[in-house]
């Protein structure tokens, strides 16, 4: 790949990972992201301000957790001089090519720039009273049978999520494949079940973990979600990280990462080093989808894991 775009394909590339920064991009204030103003607005229409002249207590705040005091994260690895090797992430099928490196090197801190206070994950939701933390039932209520982008037009399921809603540790990824579309339970097609041996061998059952995606819908042909695909969804996975408060997020492949942290890092370069989603540890890893493609990467995969574990004082195997 060149230094620079400097094709139409690449250009195209250029502007869509804009458009999809200016998505993020924070407004009035830095409090709220124009998405989650977007379903605020649409929750509003459902006559919730009732609920809200109810609210008597303060939203509780993830962030306002203690943060375990044994393992500090480690600090961001330096920015390597040099383009890294070619990114590998495609979790689903066709991916579309790596952003060129010049863009590697914008300047993502500015675009995710986190605000001076946390903010509440989600607004009120329908019979849920502002400031209360609305379960993952409620959630999925809200939700319903979500016509809230061009998704929806191709699902057979929505996937929603699964596991245990009150879990230390959430696996969050990219949007259901066709299993997952089949069956309305994410992470059941071979990926899945790679991520099933990764959870067991961390020493969890697949059910003391809570997994779900970024979109609740599989993208046609497996393609990447667009921008207002993930913008109409991810209040709702907001929402459910809220609902579950896990103490850690893996957060499976690029898609996953780059969008719960605002950064356009590669995995490759991501991955491996402790981050914060609001409050919450988080730790970038592969997809398993790359992995059943890429099997001596399960190495690195692995020891990031390994950091997981050690972060909830487990050994290999170990249950409970
Ligand atoms: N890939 C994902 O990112 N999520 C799934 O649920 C399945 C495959």
């Amino acid at each position: 790949m060149s230094e620079a775009p400097d094709t139409s394909q690449e250009l195209s590339e250029v502007l869509e990972d804009l458009r999809r920064h200016l998505l993020w991009q924070e407004e009035d204030g830095g409090r709220f992201l124009q998405v989650d103003a977007r379903l605020a607005a649409e929750l509003r229409g459902a006559g919730l301000a009732r609920l809200r002249a109810q609210a008597a207590k303060p939203a509780p705040s993830v962030a306002a957790q203690p943060a375990p005091a044994a393992q500090p994260p480690p600090a961001e690895r330096p920015m390597p001089p040099r383009a890294p090797p070619p990114e590998p992430e495609r979790p689903l099928a066709a991916r579309a090519p790596e952003p060129p490196p010049a863009r590697r090197e914008a300047p993502a801190s500015r675009l995710i720039e986190a605000p001076a206070q946390p903010r509440p994950l989600v607004g009120p939701l329908p019979g849920v009273v502002e400031g209360e933390r609305p379960t993952l039932d409620e959630i999925r209520r809200e939700l319903g049978d979500c016509r809230r982008c061009k998704l929806c037009d191709g699902r057979k399921n929505i996937v929603f999520g699964s596991g245990n809603p009150r879990a230390e540790l959430v696996f969050v990824g990219e949007g259901p494949g066709a299993d997952e579309d089949a069956q309305g339970v994410p992470f059941v097609g071979a990926a899945g079940q790679l991520l099933t041996k990764m959870i067991e061998a961390m020493g969890y059952r697949r059910d003391d973990v809570y997994i779900c995606n970024v979109v609740k819908c599989r993208p046609p042909n497996n393609r990447n979600p667009e921008p207002d695909e993930v913008a109409a969804c991810e209040p709702f996975l907001r929402a459910q990280l809220q609902a579950v408060r896990p103490k850690a997020i893996v957060a499976l492949g690029k898609f996953a990462a780059q969008t719960l942290l605002r950064d356009s890092t590669p995995i490759t370069r991501m991955r491996g080093t402790w981050r914060e989603y609001e409050g919450i540890k988080l730790m970038p890893t592969f997809h398993p989808a790359y992995l059943l493609r890429q099997p001596a990467e399960k190495k690195k995969a692995w020891e990031d894991l390994q950091q997981v574990m050690k972060f909830f004082g487990k050994q290999p195997g170990q249950r409970g």
